[in-house]
């Protein structure tokens, strides 16, 4: 049964904290040695809507991509702020029973792979505070860097942290601020940190939305039209999440922007300026699902035009064009359209594995991804087959893939990789593995195609990506995992060393 943790919930006693920091991490990597690199989290917020809790849960499901560890949903009425979160899946922890315990017309949601702090439920979000500035309830997507001694600062004077998640920080410099209003206040606390965060928060009656100045990490907001009283506002980390709510995309958080929304309406302004967007492009590349508008420009578009732009720059006589489902498929159907080679579904995915599969025999070779992938063997037979994946992360998984449309008759196997290679750890909010386990910074692509056992092997460009994504002066990319030229001034060093000199 999943287990939860509630929070200012009308005739259920509080979840002790005690016992919520003894839960140990939900295992969602069993099943695979060699992920793809996660994101970490998705964020919904929603005000003016007599069910706000099921508005949350419905978008929350469609961001459930975003992160599969845990899910947390707090609502308010204008008196009580109450707060459910537990370990699983959206679906799993939110039953209708636990829906009605969220009453209000105002929430925010959160679904988690993990950032800073453990993993367990007590970091879970969204994160509620008692605070100097009254009870507050926040939930982030991204990770504060540069943070030093704030911690030890706060508490020195006098904070008392309930989660070691660094999302409270916000919250406590909230509480510590000296600034007269509430507003004041939130700006005054996100000028103080750095890092990537897209934020959603809630008081008792107000509920705010934030990007840092850099833009890192997606954040939308949106309206349902009422036609009887005040519209709903509705922000999410991806505009899919909008569709299910039938709300129209309004535009995008700015980086840099507070937006407070109350009884009155939505009002903004700018915490920060003058600094240059560096939004992740990753969630062009993989994160984002392709029926989302990202940073102002569809994903389904710019992954289309990386497939197009790969066939350009790197194209091989073949006979199918191949996905590696699902994150390859849009960027293999650019390709095969550009080089006028058939695309066919020539890799299976099967959609129920569940997180927690526990591989019955560790030492069959290939196990995990055999699970998750099957060859259509009549489509694969003596083909010249080039292959369409979106990163190469560790090299196991794609050794294993090549092997997999190989072993299934294929003449030939090209590997094509919708974006560049992947040299570099991520500060900001994506979990990869440090520089040494990540092979492009650590082999030269020829001897990463000897490894992974393909005939040939190509990644998109810089350049090549970044024109596919619109990059301009005033759409600006963070491209640090492909260059190790990081945005933020700060970054742990031991993380980026070369390899050799770690050794
Ligand atoms: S380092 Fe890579 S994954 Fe991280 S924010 Fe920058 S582009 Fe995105």
């Amino acid at each position: 049964m999943t287990r939860l943790m509630y929070q200012g919930v009308a005739d259920v006693e509080d979840t002790s904290l005690a016992a919520a920091s003894q839960s140990t991490a939900h295992d969602s990597r069993s099943a695979d040695d060699d992920p793809k690199l996660r994101e970490e989290c998705g964020v919904v917020a929603i005000h003016g809507h007599p069910d706000a809790a099921r508005q949350t849960y419905l978008a929350l499901y469609a961001l459930q991509h975003r992160g599969q560890e845990s899910a947390g949903i707090a609502t308010a009425d204008g008196q009580r702020l109450a707060n459910i979160k537990g370990m699983g899946l959206v679906s799993e922890i939110f039953t209708d029973d636990v829906l009605q315990k969220l009453p209000g017309s105002m929430a925010i949601g959160h679904t988690r792979y993990s950032t800073t702090g453990d993993s367990a439920l007590l970091n879970a979000q969204p994160i509620r505070v008692e605070s100097t500035k009254g009870l507050i309830a926040i939930a982030h997507n991204g990770n504060l860097v540069h943070l030093g001694n704030l911690r030890t600062k706060l508490e020195r004077a006098g904070a008392f942290f309930q989660t070691t998640s660094d999302s409270e920080i916000i919250v406590q410099l909230i509480g510590h601020s000296k600034a007269g209003t509430l507003v004041d206040a939130i700006a005054d606390s996100l000028s103080q940190v750095e890092g990537a965060f897209s934020i959603v928060m809630m008081t008792r009656d107000r509920v705010f939305a934030a990007r840092d100045p850099r833009g890192f990490r997606p954040l939308s907001m949106g309206r349902i039209k009422n036609p009887d009283g005040p519209d709903t506002i509705v922000f999410a980390s991806e505009t899919c999440a909008f569709d299910l709510l039938r709300a129209e995309y309004e535009r995008d958080v700015l980086p840099g922007e507070l937006v407070m929304v109350t009884q009155d309406g939505v009002t903004s302004r700018q915490y920060s300026t003058g600094v240059s967007q560096s939004s992740c492009i990753f969630e062009h590349v993989y994160f984002a699902r392709p029926d989302s508008r990202i940073f102002g420009r569809w994903v389904q578009e710019s992954r289309d035009q990386m497939g197009r732009q790969l066939a350009r720059e790197s194209g091989v006589p073949a006979d199918v064009i191949v996905p590696v489902p699902d994150s390859g498929v849009t960027a293999a159907l650019g390709y095969a359209e550009e080089s006028g080679i058939p695309f066919r579904f020539g890799l299976i995915r099967n959609h129920y594995v569940g997180r927690t599969f526990i591989e019955p025999e560790q030492r069959v070779r290939d196990f995990g991804v055999k699970l998750k992938l099957n060859p259509v063997r009549n489509l694969l037979e003596g083909k010249r087959v080039v292959l369409i994946d979106d990163s190469i992360i560790r090299g196991t998984t794609s050794r294993k893939i090549v092997r997999m449309v190989r072993g299934a008759g294929a003449k030939e196997v090209h590997l094509r990789i919708s974006c560049p290679p992947t040299i570099s750890p991520c500060f900001y909010g994506v979990d990869t593995p440090s520089k040494r386990d990540l092979i492009a910074a650590n082999q030269s692509i020829e001897e990463i195609r000897q490894y992974i056992e393909a005939d040939s092997l190509a990644y998109l460009s810089l350049d090549g990506m970044l024109k596919c994504c619109d990059s301009s002066e005033s759409n600006g990319y963070c491209v640090a995992c492909y260059t190790g030229n990081y945005p933020t001034q700060w970054v742990d060093v031991d993380e980026i060393l070369p390899a050799a000199a770690m050794t």
